[in-house]
């Protein structure tokens, strides 16, 4: 058959789990805790599935699920938007990316993405008819606001950005998002600002969200996930905030792409978060702690790294161990002769830049994982 996408395989994080699982490692590769959910959150979806909420939900989400999320923005950035006409409940932050770019994306539009980035972005682009442009990140993973303005053109339609940023754990600053504003405002280029991780930034860090910008907020679609924030992420829930126009056209696409989220799901979050406030105020620090202890058993290690400033992965540079290896190689390699599962960072890019040799650990894990990662890694 004519293939849409003949260049597109399995997923990094599909393949790396699998070879995890075929090797017995320890999996550091995609992004899941391996501990277990908030026990009253899993009490009160067993509550709703016993309470006949099996039913579809409104397609927009749960009105209850929805002022959750509009109270929670309000907290954490004092924004007020309107949970009826701005905030849609998705199944996934994955389908929430991809309904806003069907939506926002006509053929022949450009679209630019910072690499390295998430692997959704390029295919979801592509199936709309649309090109991405990649502009790389510099070497401390902050944006080049030169080479961005160099990459907008007439066609330009959408910017997709990612901060608390994956792979990279780098953090956009307040200037960044003023950058950004300024550079796009002119030719009202929609901004697409992936927020999944916002939760988790470190050191008294302050993650700066496109909802807190009136500048770029007024054209503009924020994503986030309920999976990331309340540790589930095989819950695949999560949801997309914009202005009222541009939701009617997202809703447009995600009532024939999904119609709802599962309903008990949401029931679950509505009571878990009315009950439950400081969970989200607490994660920072319960992530921040798994940082640091994953930096601790590293520190004797000969791998070099700077402590990530946000999300829940670590980079780690390897070239003082295995320098003739590329870094999809090395991670087979620590897979399947050292027993440790990590994601190689070049897969994230569209051009990796020559001799990178960095991998990605995940340490969204237990204090015992962490410790046996850091033995394992010490040893190669
Ligand atoms: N964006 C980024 C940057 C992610 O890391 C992830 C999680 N894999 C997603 C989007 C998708 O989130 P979800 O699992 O809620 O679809
Ligand atoms: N976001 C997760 C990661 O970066 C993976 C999600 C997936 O497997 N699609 O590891």
């Amino acid at each position: 058959m004519h293939s849409k996408l003949a260049d597109v395989g399995l997923t990094i994080f599909s393949q790396m789990t699998q070879l995890a699982r075929q090797h017995g490692a320890l999996n550091l590769s995609q992004g899941f805790p391996d501990f277990p959910a908030p026990l009253a959150l899993k009490e009160a979806l067993t509550k709703h599935v016993m309470a006949d909420a099996n039913q579809y939900a409104p397609m927009t989400g749960l009105p209850a699920l929805r002022e959750q999320v509009a109270a929670l923005i309000d907290r954490c950035y004092g924004a007020s938007v309107c949970p009826e006409n701005e905030i849609t409940i998705t199944p996934g932050a994955t389908e929430a990316i991809f309904c806003a770019i069907q939506a926002l994306v006509h053929p022949g539009d450009e679209v630019i993405v910072l690499d390295p980035c998430y692997d959704s972005y390029e295919p979801s682009v592509r199936l709309a008819g649309g090109i991405t442009r990649h502009v790389p990140l510099d070497e401390g993973f902050a944006p080049d606001w030169e080479a961005f303005a160099a990459a907008i053109s007439d066609r330009t339609r959408l910017v997709i950005i990612n901060s608390p940023h994956n792979p990279s754990g780098a953090v956009f600053t307040k200037a960044d998002l003023d950058q950004l504003a300024a550079l796009t405002e002119s030719r009202g280029i929609h901004v697409l600002s992936d927020e999944v991780y916002e939760h988790l930034v470190y050191d008294g860090l302050q993650h700066h969200s496109v909802l807190a910008h009136p500048q770029l907020y007024g054209r503009a679609v924020v994503v986030s996930s309920f999976g990331k924030s309340f540790h589930v992420t095989g819950w695949k829930t999560g949801y997309l905030v914009a202005p009222p126009a541009l939701s009617a056209e997202i809703r447009k696409v995600h009532q024939y792409v999904s119609f709802c989220a599962p309903t008990p799901l949401q029931w679950a979050l509505v009571d878990f978060m009315q009950q439950h406030p400081e969970h989200v105020e607490e994660l920072a620090a319960f992530y921040q702690a798994k940082r640091d202890r994953l930096c601790a058993v590293l520190a004797d290690s000969r791998f070099s790294f700077a402590p990530a400033a946000g999300t829940y992965f670590q980079l780690v540079d390897y070239s003082a161990i295995r320098d003739d290896l590329d870094d999809v190689a090395m991670a087979r390699w620590l897979t399947e002769e050292k027993g440790i599962a990590t994601i190689p960072l070049s897969v994230f890019y569209q051009n990796p830049p020559e001799g990178q040799r960095w991998l990605r650990l995940c340490f969204a894990k237990t204090a015992e994982t962490l410790d046996r990662a850091g033995e394992l890694l010490c040893k190669i």
